[in-house]
């Protein structure tokens, strides 16, 4: 494995670790929107993923199995309807670590939240606090605070958010603990996202788990970008309840189906509150349609409406690919392309006077890399769009990069440095 003291700025580098990269063929796997007859560079895959060649297969087997089949189709598809959901559940249980009976894909991402937090959080008077980090994603904050006020608690009062500390991007995890410390008896959930969408840091979701365990809290997190992009050992973690989308590092498609894990210690527990649906009543017995629900005892529990077989087509595409790759190899040639991105970015600092800051802490951090670029504004994003970079912009000038193991290359990278160099 090459070390970062031994990386260089030549196309002929990044070519030699292109050679080496046992991934290199995935690429060839996936779409890639065209800029001048060439590959774009798609540093979004954060945001949405590319789309897998396999994908337009998938969904034209069911959208054919509808024309043959009809209503029927729910038997008799090629991959039947009424089960189509458990050919998702192995392999995105192999991605976030969890056991299948945990894993299940499902309705959207926010949705999902919601679900889960009707089960799990359960505030009393005097158990209520919810800890959360300060800029969530804000569907995550609207989602806390409806449901704070849903259980007729104050906000401010009862949303605890860990901010970083002055003049810093990145929270300091010392400041996480502190805070569940101090909260420790009033403290009902902790809900975090294990990887912050803006400055792309990583928490340490195991401590975190035991400390909120260790407060009396539950602990649940929000897997966006982490799904995908981290080795997650979410059962082993003990982790409570997770959410997470698919159409950012797992690339099923705008809009595409969500997935959720709640550990195995919950599911016997069949009386736990729920919002429930005909698609959560076990399977055996859910067609006698009968009033009494009767829970599944594994997180399909959590199922409401039966399933959208398109964006299920379009999800199993990539979850096929990943299962190929495996973790582990992705995680590793994350690893080196985000290290390569750094080291580009502080080659082109030498020439442009430190004028990109990189705000992602080295150190925790999965593909994405977060730059304030000083003295830029919004038009240096339209540049690199319109020579055929694609990062992502947030306001006031911060440009995301995530380089994603499954299709971006090393070569990718140095056709950043040379499209964002000359434009600063
Ligand atoms: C992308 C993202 C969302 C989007 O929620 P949807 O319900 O899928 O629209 C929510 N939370 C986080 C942390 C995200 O990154």
């Amino acid at each position: 494995m090459v070390e970062a003291a031994e990386f260089k700025n030549t196309l002929e580098f990044a070519k030699t670790l292109d050679e080496q990269d046992n991934l290199k063929s995935f690429r060839k796997k996936f779409i890639f929107p065209q800029h001048k007859g060439k590959d774009v560079v798609y540093f979004t895959g954060n945001s949405l993923g590319l789309q897998p060649k396999t994908t337009l297969f998938n969904i034209q087997q069911e959208l054919q199995d509808w024309a043959q089949f009809g209503v029927e189709g729910h038997f008799r598809a090629q991959n039947p309807w009424m089960s189509y959901h458990e050919l998702l559940t192995d392999k995105m249980a192999a991605i976030v670590g969890a056991l299948p009976a945990e894993t299940v894909m499902m309705n959207q991402l926010t949705v999902n939240l919601h679900l889960l937090m009707v089960s799990f959080y359960r505030p009393t008077k005097t158990r209520y606090k919810i800890l959360c980090e300060a800029k969530a994603f804000p569907s995550d904050q609207y989602a806390l605070q409806s449901q704070v006020k849903f259980h007729g608690f104050k906000m401010d009062d009862a949303i605890i958010e860990i901010h970083p500390r002055e003049g810093e991007y990145a929270i300091n995890e010392n400041d996480i603990f502190e805070a569940i410390e101090k909260h420790k008896d009033s403290l009902a959930l902790i809900m975090i996202g294990g990887v912050n969408f803006f400055s792309g840091q990583v928490f340490d979701m195991k401590a975190i788990t035991e400390a909120g365990h260790k407060a009396g809290a539950l602990v649940g997190f929000d897997l966006a970008h982490a799904a995908g992009n981290l080795k997650l050992e979410l059962h082993n973690w003990n982790v409570d309840f997770a959410a997470w989308c698919s159409y950012k590092y797992l690339n099923s498609g705008p809009g595409g189906v969500g997935g959720a894990f709640v550990h195995e210690k919950h599911l016997a527990n069949t009386e736990l509150p729920m919002f429930a649906g005909w698609w959560g009543h076990d399977k055996q017995t859910r067609f006698l349609m009968d009033k009494t629900f009767i829970p599944m005892k594994t997180a399909e529990r959590w199922q409401v409406s039966n399933a959208p077989i398109f964006s299920m087509a379009a999800c199993k595409a990539s979850l096929d690919i990943f299962a190929e790759a495996g973790m582990d190899a992705l995680i590793e040639k994350s690893n080196k392309l985000t290290k390569y991105l750094e080291f580009m970015i502080g080659e082109i600092n030498k020439e442009k006077n430190n004028c990109l800051h990189i705000i992602t802490p080295s150190k925790n951090r999965g593909c994405q890399i977060s730059i304030v670029a000083h003295g830029y504004g919004k038009p240096l994003f339209h540049k690199l769009i319109e020579n055929g970079v694609v990062p992502d912009w947030r306001e006031p000038n911060v440009i995301r990069c995530a380089p994603v193991p499954l299709y971006n290359s090393f070569e990718d990278i140095y056709w950043f440095k040379d499209v964002l160099s000359p434009l600063l």
